[in-house]
């Protein structure tokens, strides 16, 4: 019995370490409801609580649907050397070059995001509360994703330079750490995005930028660093495991110049524009004035199958590593 519980302890441990961590994601659908005006904060605040914990419903999704897990990354790297000029930043014009299978194949997390923000204005004219929540809650996971170096690289663990581990390392480790007691959330406002794509395409650049500083600085302060004192049995989450130790992490933190919470904030800064953009193109509705507040039986008994299936299953498409 005993055996089984540390099992499920380990299998829950494994499962919430990847894609900013569900803490990271978390925070960042959270601290995006602040940037809001005062006209979405009515709606967008007495449900941050959803917002929240609902910012990780994608990433569960990748335990019941195949098709899932490349809406999360792009390995742009397949397509030659920054600036990636020979992959068509339009959806048809991509698949038309390369294939859709192909395409698919190296992840589409930009084009993703633009058609969920076709949703969520459509939900907004709608004025349907729960579609606008589950939307918002998913495309700010979308979202911050985008931001993550290593969601737009192929070596998206470190698998092919013997640095594994380096993903949860980066996005969900040190932010766990250091996120809640040294990092500064205070953004300023949500702003109108003329053009959701080419807006999100200059952050998957970014990302792909900074992908080679996370990996290379990673490599170097592991030489620099006494071996025995890289990894250490610390607490995470209420357990004794074997992690990134605590001096590590910081060391890395320090090198990367505040890499981490930098991009953490863009996220939310990202997020919250979002929102806000859906909400003018649909025409600013009134958001004290919705129709379909309660989920129905049905939606909620989803939400139910998507957790069992993240506990049960394994993860479907590309695992991270
Ligand atoms: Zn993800």
């Amino acid at each position: 019995m005993k055996k089984l519980y540390c099992l499920f302890l380990f299998l829950l441990l494994c499962k919430t370490s990847f894609c900013w961590g569900f803490f990271g994601h978390q925070k960042i659908n959270y601290y995006s409801v602040f940037l809001l005006p005062p006209e979405m904060m009515v709606f967008y605040k007495p449900h941050i609580q959803f917002l929240s914990e609902h910012a990780v419903d994608p990433d569960k999704r990748r335990y019941a649907v195949a098709e899932e897990g490349s809406r999360h990354y792009i390995d742009i790297d397949f397509y030659g050397a920054y600036p990636y000029n020979s992959l068509p930043r339009k959806w048809e014009d991509a698949v038309l070059k390369f294939s859709e299978d192909s395409v698919r194949t190296n992840g589409i997390v930009p084009w993703w995001i633009q058609t969920m923000q076709k949703r969520l204005v459509a939900a907004f004219k709608e004025k349907n509360a729960t579609k606008i929540l589950k939307l918002s809650a998913e495309i700010g996971h979308y979202i911050a994703d985008a931001h993550v170096p290593l969601h737009a690289c192929s070596n998206h663990n470190g698998q092919l330079t013997n640095q594994k581990g380096i993903h949860g390392f980066w996005e969900s480790r040190i932010p766990e750490l250091l996120a809640d007691k040294e990092w500064n959330f205070f953004i300023g406002r949500a702003e109108y995005i003329q053009n959701p794509g080419d807006f999100i395409w200059k952050r998957i650049l970014e990302s792909a930028a900074a992908a080679d500083t996370v990996l290379k600085y990673e490599k170097e302060l592991t030489s620099a660093f006494p071996p025995d004192q890289k990894f250490a049995f610390e607490n995470r989450n209420g357990l004794i495991v074997r992690q990134y130790s605590s001096s590590f992490s910081r060391a890395y933190n320090n090198k990367l110049n505040a890499m981490i919470e930098r991009r953490m904030r863009q996220s939310i800064f990202a997020v919250a524009s979002f929102w806000y953009t859906a909400w003018v193109d649909a025409g600013q509705p009134d958001l004290t004035k919705l129709t379909n507040k309660k989920f129905s039986e049905e939606e909620l008994k989803e939400f139910e199958e998507l957790n069992r299936q993240w506990r049960t299953n394994q993860i479907k498409g590309r695992p991270e590593d």
